[in-house]
């Protein structure tokens, strides 16, 4: 089983928008680009909602079933760990393994002293093609990395082979993630990582490091776009080269976890993948949600009253909402519109606050990672909400369609 070059995860809280989802990479066919769909659902997700993998599972089935996509498609069991594998594996056809616990704790000397041995050619001066310069390696520099990723890479590779016990050789996608950290991983980090879980035989096809800067959910990037692109394509080649050195799936390609919305960053990926032929895995957010919200707004009426009551409702559960999220959201208190002010707003004003559109000067991205981590509270509503999301299906579907093929498809891509 195999991947795409390009393919795209996208998020779907309460399972109602698989094919406004779908549509959008209906468009993208239709401009000549392909892009394989990867509904994708973090276990964190699924316990906020109390939600089964099984239902990712399912609507992903329907959306290709309803609007005959005869591309490929999968069902991510993102960022999942031996804990908690086990309910994803007969639903899921595509695993994140998540080891960033394990990062920093060290492996044993014994397994470090190998790590060092096997990788001995490196030393001195390295020279990966396409990168200008040079790394220097030393036996040091390989024990720091061993010391740092070793371990983690043990566990990932644990955990691919009790997903492949189970389910079966080349019958799903393996991807490592390590991005949840708060340190990014350097080129020459990802590099000997490769090689490690090259050793440990695990046929990894996206792999996802922490790049520098901050990627919060549904906002756009904050930190050194220079320096993102400078890391970003020198991972590229570090691939590149790591395929060829040790014989790893020839089609592994960068997963970035972009937590949505990135549209500084998404255009200098997109020119890089297309400079150097390059795939890619791009993952969003389950900010489908908010587009969700932004509907019901403009519904108006008792829709735009649901979404005010979960936003005052938010404000009050601020800090028990916020707390998982505390790495991937930065959220300033102050911009933060009473409840009494939105209550006075009509649908219009209450989008325009949402939606992320950096332009329109209602725009306010504090309120939008508030709403964003607050659909604890809709799931609490139970039918309430969802009734909603039916009521109002094709409004709120054309904000999912567009946010995807318009705010992302097009910026990455050029299309
Ligand atoms: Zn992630």
């Amino acid at each position: 089983m195999q991947i795409g070059k390009f393919s795209f995860g996208i998020g779907d809280r309460f399972a109602h928008q698989g094919e406004a989802q779908l549509q959008a990479f209906i468009m993208a066919r239709q401009k000549g680009l392909d892009v394989t769909p990867v509904w994708n659902k973090s276990n964190r997700e699924h316990t906020t909602v109390n939600s089964q993998p099984v239902e990712t599972r399912k609507e992903a089935d329907n959306a290709v079933r309803n609007l005959k996509w005869d591309g490929s498609w999968f069902v991510d069991a993102d960022h999942i760990n031996m804990g908690n594998v086990d309910r994803y594996i007969d639903s899921s056809d595509f695993f994140t393994i998540d080891v960033a616990d394990y990062i920093g704790q060290k492996a044993s000397e014994e397994d470090l002293n190998s790590f060092i041995e096997n990788n001995s050619d490196f030393e001195g001066e390295l020279i990966i093609p396409g990168i200008e310069g040079s790394f220097k390696v030393s036996k040091e520099t390989l024990r720091l990395i061993g010391e740092k990723f070793l371990l983690a890479i043990r566990e990932a590779a644990k955990i691919y082979r009790h997903i492949e016990s189970a389910k079966g050789k080349n019958n799903f996608i393996t991807e490592i993630s390590m991005d949840e950290v708060s340190q990014s991983q350097s080129p020459l980090e990802l590099f000997f990582i490769l090689s490690a879980i090259s050793a440990e035989g695990v046929p990894v096809q996206t792999i996802a490091p922490k790049f520098s800067g901050r990627f919060n959910k549904g906002v756009d990037y904050e930190g050194d776009a220079d320096q993102f692109a400078e890391e970003f394509e020198q991972d590229l080649m570090v691939i590149d080269f790591a395929v060829k050195k040790f014989n790893l799936p020839g089609n592994l390609k960068l997963s970035v976890h972009s937590g949505s919305d990135k549209f500084s960053i998404y255009p200098v990926m997109g020119s890089l993948i297309r400079k150097h032929d390059k795939g890619i895995h791009v993952k969003t957010a389950g900010t489908t949600w908010l587009e969700e919200m932004t509907g019901m707004a403009m519904a108006e009426g008792s829709a735009l009253d649901l979404a005010k009551r979960i936003y005052s409702e938010a404000l009050k559960q601020f800090d028990e909402l916020c707390k998982p999220y505390s790495t991937v959201i930065d959220i300033n208190k102050d911009n933060l519109p009473s409840p009494e002010e939105v209550s006075s707003w009509d649908g219009t004003r209450f989008a325009d606050a949402l939606r992320h559109d950096p332009a329109n000067p209602s725009y306010n991205s504090d309120l939008r990672q508030l709403i964003h981590v607050s659909y604890k509270i809709a799931a609490g509503m139970g039918n309430a909400y969802t009734d909603m999301l039916v009521r109002h299906k094709e409004i709120i579907a054309r904000q999912v369609t567009d946010n995807i093929y318009y705010r992302h498809f097009t910026r990455i891509f050029d299309i």
